[in-house]
């Protein structure tokens, strides 16, 4: 049966107006940021502090895109008769973003926990050289990088961080013992008692009546002598 005439038309209206009422799902992204999930793979933050340059990520990057560079270093012993120790320092970590695949292979074995997925997506280069992010950018996305979700409080508390407080504790009352006591601090002046209210001035009616005056002596008669 042929189409009714103009049906296509009418068909076309009502997909309009139904797309017109939903809700839209644009992001307007670069004006709105868009919400990522927290744990978003955008790049790989470095905490470099923790890595030990044992290599195990640039060996286990099935891409090969990890370059890292160390020398050797002497420590010198800790106490007298001690032994002398070589460390490993850091002197290059870069990774080739234009290589990596985003398999978290890296973070997965990183023994020191010196790797962090970051949600920071904003790294697009113009040529993709550029794409390789040296240790510093590496360090600047690790203060991107969410804190982890909150323990159950029913857990326990875990090792590293039991570990620290206990430390943080000993140093405390350790600083406590060493500081003085501080003096004691002197009484508060006590206010002087108040001053005694003068006895009030005697009246007229309380004053005591003046003795009477002597009488005078009687004078001598012409007769007495
Ligand atoms: S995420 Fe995967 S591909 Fe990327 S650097 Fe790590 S191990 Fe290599
Ligand atoms: S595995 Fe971890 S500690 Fe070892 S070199 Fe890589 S980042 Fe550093």
């Amino acid at each position: 049966m042929a189409p009714f005439p103009g049906s296509g038309l009418a068909k076309g209206l009502a997909v309009t107006l139904r797309t017109m009422t939903r809700k839209t799902v644009t992001e307007q992204y670069p004006d709105v940021q868009p919400d990522l999930p927290p744990r978003t793979r955008g790049v790989i933050g470095l905490f470099e502090e923790n890595c030990t340059v044992c290599m195990l990520c640039a060996r286990e990057c099935p891409d090969w895109c990890i370059y890292i560079d160390s020398h050797k270093e002497t420590v010198p012993a800790a106490a007298p008769g001690g032994r002398e120790r070589s460390r490993n320092v850091l002197d290059r970590f870069a990774i080739d973003f234009s290589l990596c695949m985003y398999c978290g292979i890296c973070i997965e074995v990183c023994p020191f926990d010196a790797l962090f997925w970051s949600p920071e997506f904003e790294y697009a280069e113009t040529d993709i050289r550029d794409l390789t992010h040296e240790r510093d950018k590496l360090r600047d996305w690790m203060w991107t990088v969410p804190a982890p979700p909150a323990l159950d409080p029913a857990a326990e508390e875990p090792k590293e961080i039991a570990a620290a407080r206990k430390t943080a504790e000993k140093l405390a009352a350790a600083q406590a013992e060493a500081t003085p006591e501080p003096a004691r601090s002197p009484k508060p002046a006590q206010s002087p008692e108040p001053a005694q209210e003068p006895p009030p001035a005697p009246s007229a009616e309380s004053t005591p009546p003046a003795p009477p005056a002597p009488k005078p002596a009687p004078k001598p008669q012409e007769g007495d002598a």
